[in-house]
């Protein structure tokens, strides 16, 4: 597979260093609310891209840390008059729900910053030995940006940026901070009564790690100091990514990530999501406007993961048409392969060739989905034996993208009249997104058309009354 580098700023064939396991890690999510669908733009594409991988025949090894102790897990659990643990441990049970609802497989190993202090305070000591970083009055330990050359290397920050001379007064403290305060960075911060119960003993004084530092010293931990790749959406690449490299080299030596591979940020309504604007969408309040969520990976995936995604309501609907018309392509394709239940050990994508080919080529997602239409079309042609090799293939390609058809509601009954289907589709879909309340209302107004629905496992049927 080849993708493109965000360090090189060039595509690169992908093979494991170690000849056998593609190992690789992605920044997880902060747990002090739910996710939105922009986080998981990020993640429905990482996990496209490690399925893309093991259906190319590689073995892998998945990490995602969880950011569960940081400024605003801190702050907002004590909005919340929560114990920190409790408040994170509730929003990465959310997290989880989101993730498997909307496909994402688990990684294999799933650390959390809290679990992992000793491991952090070991890396800043080695720092401060090796000259790297040095405690200010206050106990905080800040890492020496200047003592680190290659500093700015994946952000591509020129020169004239990196005055260093300017910069090494300037500190930051907060976790996260913007590319024009360029500055030496917080390893550990020293206790402040806002902290609450939440710091532990260090060499330089009571504290808690910077944000920063977690995924260096759990890369360290689970990866070693060379690993295959490492993930996140484009915001991480300064001075989250950079501040991991400088951390990490100094510390440890070792090239450490062979790859980068950042996704571009959604938009919605083509701008940014915020609060105030009332677009900020998270999984269940696109469940309660009656949207699946394998609708929302659709759309997810629907965008090339360099390219801008454009989020809307109406886009969702055409990802439910478009998942209907697979279903429908599937289910024709089956149909033709009658009794013969082939079961085919074959590594092809016969029609689906092209689809496969795309997510190859820079995980080209909104490739391989119109390589699926086009195959559909190119199976419909097919019989027999052929037939299945075609259908074998797209539950194949399916799989690669974490594709899920939706079931097709059996239309037995006749002369139901087009406007009383489209109610009864509309409600079927607000039911298996478990929106009680307006498939309910959608009952009520076809009983009002003479219509009753009666549900199945499977799906409905229509009565006139
Ligand atoms: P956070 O929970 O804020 O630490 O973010 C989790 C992941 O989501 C990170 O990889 C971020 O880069 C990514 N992310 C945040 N906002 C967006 C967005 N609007 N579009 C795509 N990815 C995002
Ligand atoms: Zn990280």
């Amino acid at each position: 597979m080849r993708l493109f580098d965000t360090l090189t700023r060039t595509e690169r064939e992908l093979s494991p260093i170690d000849g056998s396991t593609f190992r690789f890690y992605c920044c997880g999510p902060t747990v002090y609310g739910p996710a939105h669908i922009g986080n998981f733009r990020t993640f429905v594409l990482q996990d496209v891209f490690r399925r893309v991988l093991e259906t190319g025949g590689l073995r892998t090894l998945h990490v995602r840390n969880i950011t569960d102790v940081d400024d605003k897990t801190i702050r907002d659990s004590q909005k919340a008059g929560k114990m920190l643990k409790d408040f994170t441990d509730a929003w990465t049970e959310k997290f989880h729900a989101d993730c498997e609802a909307l496909a994402c497989l688990p990684p294999h190993i799933e650390p959390g910053a809290v679990d992992h202090i000793p491991q952090q305070i070991d890396m800043i000591a080695k720092l401060v030995e090796k000259g790297h970083a040095y405690s200010s009055d206050d106990g905080s330990v800040y890492f020496k940006i200047s003592s680190f050359p290659g500093y700015g290397k994946l952000s591509h920050l020129d020169t004239r940026e990196l005055d260093l001379g300017k910069t090494q007064n300037e500190r930051a403290n907060a976790d996260e901070y913007e590319k024009d305060s360029l500055s030496d960075f917080v390893l550990w911060k020293s206790r402040k009564p806002e902290d609450g119960e939440n710091f532990w003993q260090s060499p330089w004084g009571e504290g808690r790690p910077g944000w920063h530092l977690e995924c260096s010293a759990m890369i360290h931990e689970y990866l070693g100091d060379t690993f295959d790749l490492h993930s996140g959406g484009v915001d991480l690449v300064f001075p989250h990514h950079e501040n991991e490299i400088a951390q990490s080299q100094c510390a440890c030596g070792g090239h450490f990530a062979a790859h980068w591979f950042h996704i571009t940020h959604l938009l919605v309504d083509g701008g940014k999501m915020s609060k105030s604007l009332g677009n900020l969408y998270t999984i269940e309040d696109l469940a309660a406007k009656g949207f699946t969520p394998m609708e929302v990976r659709y759309v997810l995936i629907g965008a090339h993961y360099r390219k801008q995604l454009n989020f809307t309501l109406e886009s969702l609907s055409g990802a439910r048409e478009a998942l209907l018309k697979l279903a429908k392509g599937a289910r024709q394709l089956a149909a033709k392969i009658g009794d013969e239940h082939v079961t085919f050990t074959s590594v092809g994508f016969g029609p689906f060739e092209a689809a496969w080919k795309s997510l190859q080529h820079d995980l080209n997602t909104p490739g391989a989905l119109g390589g699926i239409f086009t195959g559909l079309k190119e199976a419909s042609s097919l019989e027999g034996v052929e037939a299945a090799k075609a259908l074998a293939g797209l539950n194949r390609i399916l799989r690669a993208l974490g594709i899920t058809l939706p079931e097709i509601v059996e239309q037995k009954e006749a002369d139901v009249p087009d406007n009383i289907r489209a109610l009864a589709e509309e409600r079927w879909a607000f039911r298996t997104a478990k929106n009680w309340a307006k498939s309910d209302e959608l009952r009520d107004q076809l009983a009002g058309l003479g219509w009753v629905v009666k549900d199945g496992k499977e799906g409905y049927t229509l009565v006139e009354k």
